[in-house]
């Protein structure tokens, strides 16, 4: 765990992650009380409670609350273990906090996220690896139960929380005094991965989109972001990634040439080179959104191939 203070006011604590990316950001808030508001709470692993024992006590008061921006692993799974050791509610979007149940309750069933990606062209020796590293991740994910709702457009102690769409569909971020506490809405280096995956919104990509629109027309004037390094002109990185994914789109288009071609082709050619497993189910998760976003403005039509789901031109 490293500590800095990024800007009066404002702790960021760096955490060390066993996965494909290396380090999470989470972020303490100075609150108007004299406590702090913590955003995110990294991966559930063995010893989270002793690394964020060790984080608050680089604060000079309590937490307060802690939010959750989405409920991807690296960002709520320690969630329930924070709220133990401070006393602190967890506060998180409802539509979130659904999915976050979904994917990592008891209810939870990662076949049908194996039958998913079986259908949209992923190979059947690929499926095995698949359920045993969403075992494995399922065991680091600790979120807390029955948490606050958090609402768009309310306050939580002077910042306004946002609804930003698109790398996971009920994302929220925090803004106040022109400073963005981004989650992974906003990456200074990487594109955040946008997928589209069962039981989620349909366009994922148009919402990602619209909210990059939504981060130009507010003009943050710095973000803080959930990995890498803090974003100096969020405005123009916004821009930028606008760029990028029609840049991804005109590409997708042109992949999907004469005959149908599964998401799992498609992210072959868009994201050549051999690529760990799991990022090889992302970049097809972000295919899909990418076609789909193609289908919905008739650019491209869907087809059924037998059991498999696949695309053609027009
Ligand atoms: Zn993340």
């Amino acid at each position: 765990m490293r500590a800095t203070e990024v800007t009066d006011g404002i702790v960021r604590f760096t955490f060390e992650l066993p996965l494909g990316i290396d380090h999470v950001h989470c972020y303490a808030l100075r609150a108007a009380s004299g406590g702090w508001t913590v955003v995110d709470t990294g991966l559930g692993v063995d010893d989270a409670a002793a690394r964020w024992d060790a984080a608050r006590r680089e604060l000079d008061g309590a937490v307060e609350r802690i939010v959750i921006t989405h409920f991807h692993p690296d960002h709520v799974g320690a969630a329930a273990v924070l709220a133990d050791l401070t006393g602190a509610p967890v506060l998180q979007g409802r539509e979130d906090y659904a999915q976050c149940v979904g994917a990592w309750g008891p209810e939870r069933s990662p076949e049908r996220l194996v039958a998913y990606m079986l259908e949209h062209g992923l190979p059947a020796e690929a499926a095995d690896e698949m359920r045993r590293e969403s075992g494995t991740l399922a065991r680091l994910v600790h979120y807390a139960r029955d948490p606050k709702p958090l609402v768009p457009g309310e306050h939580v102690d002077g910042w306004k929380i946002l609804h930003l769409p698109g790398h996971a569909d009920g994302h929220l971020c925090l803004l106040r005094d022109g400073i963005l506490i981004a989650g992974d809405a906003l990456l200074a280096t990487i594109s955040p991965n946008v997928g589209l995956y069962p039981e989620a919104r349909p366009d994922p990509l148009g919402d990602y989109l619209s909210s990059l629109t939504r981060i130009v027309e507010l003009a943050p004037r710095i973000a803080y972001a959930g990995h890498g390094p803090t974003i100096e002109d969020p405005v123009g990185r916004a821009r930028e990634l606008i760029a990028h994914h029609d840049g991804r789109l005109d590409e997708t288009t042109a992949a999907v040439d004469g005959n149908p071609r599964t998401a799992y082709e498609v992210s072959l050619r868009l994201f050549p080179g051999a690529l760990p497993s799991v990022l090889r189910r992302f970049a097809l998760a972000e295919s899909r959104a990418h076609l789909e976003y193609l289908v919905l403005r008739e650019r491209i039509t869907r087809v059924a191939e037998g059991p498999t789901v696949a695309y053609v031109a027009g």
